[in-house]
């Protein structure tokens, strides 16, 4: 202590670092009750307590203050995160029902195309599915220089059938005919459709005539061993198929319509010849032979 101003200078340097490192812990945030603690303590015996108090208490209110708002700032950060973590979930709900819903549309889809292309009564490849099938194998026929054959199916007194049986009778003949003439075209390529009413198609792609010819007759033999009693045909006593087959190498220069006409045209030789066979365009190059 000095002897005039009676302040005790070891004692002001003292609480002058004090203040310093308080100050400095404040600044970088190291803040704690212990610092403003020693301040007290250091006041106690000062010759300027009343002030040294006051500044004890202003940096004691500050500290409330500023561990309050970093209380505040921790339950928002909280508060921030949870939000986060719910949107991360929602976002993840989100994506899962939109990949289940484009996951349903797409198998929806799937079962349009499916039905579309399907001849309700018998459950095989329509007339729709016939066109576009002919039409793309007609092109790939040309492209790979592949015979392409073609045996259209016409069922024998159908009308009479129907007449003497009703037509449920012979909507289940129908089912019947399109499993047995289907389970005679064995490649995975071939295609049978009906064609319309009581007529049926098969497209043999990469088949040349004999071929055709040997599953043509497949098929009648097959319809007739169903053994199907026909009370009214002319033609025998079971239900029979007269059958027309043509076979083309395809050319840009004509379409698969050709092949259909020469097919139609020897099935109606079939037909005329007395039912119940199969009628060929044999020992022909090109279509336009
Ligand atoms: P042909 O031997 O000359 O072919 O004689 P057809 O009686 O079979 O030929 P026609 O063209 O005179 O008659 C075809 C019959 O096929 C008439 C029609 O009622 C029947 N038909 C066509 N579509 C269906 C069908 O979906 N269900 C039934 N039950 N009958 C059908
Ligand atoms: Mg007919
Ligand atoms: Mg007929």
């Amino acid at each position: 202590m000095t002897p005039d101003s009676g302040i005790d200078v070891q004692h002001f340097l003292a609480l002058n670092e004090r203040l310093c490192e308080l100050v400095h812990n404040i600044a970088s945030g190291n803040y704690d009750d212990s610092s403003v603690d020693a301040l007290y303590e250091l006041t106690r015996a000062s010759v300027y307590p009343r002030q040294i108090t006051q500044l004890a208490e202003s940096f004691g209110l500050m500290l409330v203050r500023l561990q309050a708002r970093e209380l505040h700032a921790q339950a928002l950060i909280r508060d921030l995160e949870r939000a986060r973590t719910a949107l991360q979930e929602y976002t993840h709900h989100l994506e899962q029902r939109v990949e289940e819903k484009t996951n349903d549309l797409r198998i929806a889809n799937e079962e349009l195309t499916r039905l579309s292309l399907m001849d309700g009564l018998t459950g095989i490849a329509n007339r729709r599915h016939f066109d576009r099938y002919l039409e793309s194998e007609w092109n790939r026929s040309i492209r790979k220089h592949a015979p392409l054959s073609l045996i259209l199916i016409d069922v024998d007194h159908f009308k009479r059938y129907n007449d003497a049986l009703g037509h449920l009778q012979g909507d289940e003949s129908l089912c019947l005919l399109a499993r047995t003439i289907c389970g005679c075209a064995r490649r995975s390529s071939d295609l049978v459709a009906r064609y319309g009413g009581e007529e049926f198609a098969a497209i043999l792609p990469e088949t040349d005539i004999t071929g055709a010819v040997c599953c043509a007759e497949t098929m009648r033999e097959a319809v007739e061993n169903l053994g199907v009693s026909h009370p009214d045909s002319t033609t025998g006593s079971v239900m029979t198929i007269s059958l027309g087959v043509a076979r083309a190498y395809p050319v840009r220069q004509e379409s698969a319509a050709t092949l259909i006409a020469r097919a139609d045209h020897c099935l109606y030789q079939a037909k005329s010849g007395g039912r119940n066979r199969v009628v060929a365009h044999a020992g022909m190059n090109t279509i336009s032979d």
